[in-house]
């Protein structure tokens, strides 16, 4: 009730949620008690949560902030929404994103804008905005996000608040729809490590039903949050501390390195030689896949149908124009073309042996180090409409976490100061396949 009556005295301002879900919420509340009266222990019995509105769920719309799917309720949950609502996690509804979580602003949303609740002119990044939004606002004390690109972590970072993306394979894809399958990957926001410890537990798992789920991906991280980090071998990537980073964020990044050495991590210069390749190499990927995986939304399946249609072309032709927004559309053509026959090898094929080179580039960084910290976003949260009519611009904002995605290993965004203006700064931690407890584990000593 506590935080029904948040959602509802602040959402209208922010614009978090697109889907509130009170009565189903104080009935599973109730339900909670009732496992609680039975002596049923567990971390996430009864607490509220939202879910990102990517997830299927059952009896509940499922929109991906699309106008394609404004109407569309999912016939089954996602196995993300399966296991948090078995561990006793309450949804009070479904938050809102960037159209298809394409974007880095949260602005490429059918249902308007998300406002960054640190300063409602600005934009709390994207595209897991509403999520971010909604934990830092205490809206509710967990979220569900997903990270294509950095779509997690930056919002974590322009709102201050935890995010992880884990490991790729950790949490089923089963249900959570499909933006850019070798590169999606859902993962928790909250307030602390802690809590995104306590999350992630219960949505990591294999899952028969997602064929890159890991056979290993259960994992156990809230017993193992205090280890010390004495030895810790940190490299700090010199490339992500060059031009276009702004200074106020790149003060605060070396403190947070500070405070690490003095709990006695080692500091090391590294090199990633090719994340400077890394927004170019990701946003050929990313449509070419996106191409693919969107071409089901065809005016015949999934709700939206243009009206007055002449034949079939016109059908499909009409209702993916009009139920499609702006950036999806240029996110399919540029797929299309990048996929063409003629193109193939030009585009998408070379940005394949780059994500090879990007990916070699983390192997060989972590023969040396133990985790890789550097900023999150090369700027704090920005105004909006600031970058809404610059693609280039928009994407450049990604430019320190797409690298992570094209080679499959977890990162975090943890806060690590303010502006001063007093905007939240976020300090990225990045780890080898599988590490997502010892990131949590230097999130948490470092809180
Ligand atoms: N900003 C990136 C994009 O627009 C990443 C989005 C994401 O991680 N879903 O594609």
């Amino acid at each position: 009730r506590f935080y029904l009556d948040r959602v509802a005295a602040h959402n209208p301002a922010l614009n978090a949620f697109i889907t509130i879900t009170e009565a189903e919420a104080l009935a599973a509340a109730t339900a909670a008690d009732g496992r609680l009266a039975a002596g049923e222990e567990g971390a996430l019995l009864g607490i509220p949560m939202a879910h990102k509105d990517i997830f299927c769920t059952e009896g509940v719309r499922t929109t991906c902030a699309s106008r394609m799917l404004e109407q569309f309720t999912a016939p089954y949950n996602a196995t993300v929404v399966e296991r948090l609502q078995t561990a006793g996690m309450v949804m009070l509804g479904k938050l809102n994103m960037d159209e298809f979580a394409m974007g880095s602003s949260n602005e490429t949303s059918h249902f308007g804008a998300v406002r960054n609740p640190w300063d409602l002119q600005r934009v709390p990044g994207g595209s897991s905005g509403g999520s971010a939004a909604a934990v830092a606002a205490g809206l509710v004390p967990a979220a569900t996000g997903t990270d294509t690109g950095g779509s997690i972590r930056q919002p974590a970072a322009l709102c201050g608040v935890t995010g992880i993306k884990p490991t790729y394979g950790r949490v089923s894809r089963y249900g959570m729809i499909a933006f850019a399958s070798s590169l999606d990957q859902g993962g928790p926001l909250a307030k602390t490590a802690e809590d995104c410890a306590l999350l992630l537990e219960a949505m990591a798992g294999h899952d028969p039903r997602d064929a890159t789920s890991h056979p290993e991906a259960a994992g156990v991280f809230a017993s193992t949050l205090d280890a010390p980090l004495q030895g810790l071998r940190v490299g700090v990537p010199e490339e992500f501390f060059g031009a276009g980073l702004d200074p106020e964020v790149a003060a605060a990044v070396e403190a947070g390195i500070r405070v690490l050495a003095a709990q006695g991590a080692v500091i090391k210069p590294i090199h990633l030689p090719n994340n400077a390749h890394a927004v170019s190499t990701y946003y050929v990927l990313a449509p070419a896949e996106a191409s693919s995986n969107l071409a089901r939304f065809d005016g015949v399946r999934y709700t939206y149908r243009a009206a007055g249609v002449e034949d079939l072309t016109d059908l499909y032709q009409r209702s993916r124009y009009e139920g499609f927004g702006a950036e999806v559309r240029r996110r399919i053509l540029i797929g299309t073309y990048v996929l063409s026959a003629g193109y193939y090898d030009a585009y998408y094929l070379k940005a394949q042996q780059v994500r090879s080179l990007i990916r070699e580039d983390f192997r060989r960084a972590f023969a040396q180090v133990d985790v890789i910290v550097g900023p999150t976003t090369p700027t704090a949260a920005f105004a909006l409409g600031d970058k809404a009519q610059d693609p280039v611009a928009m994407y450049l904002a990604d430019i320190y976490t797409i690298a992570v995605n094209l080679a499959g290993i977890p990162a975090m965004s943890i806060p690590c100061g303010l502006t001063a203006g007093g905007l939240p700064i976020g300090m990225q931690l990045m780890g080898n396949y599988f590490t997502d407890g010892l990131l949590l584990n230097v999130a948490h000593r470092f809180q």
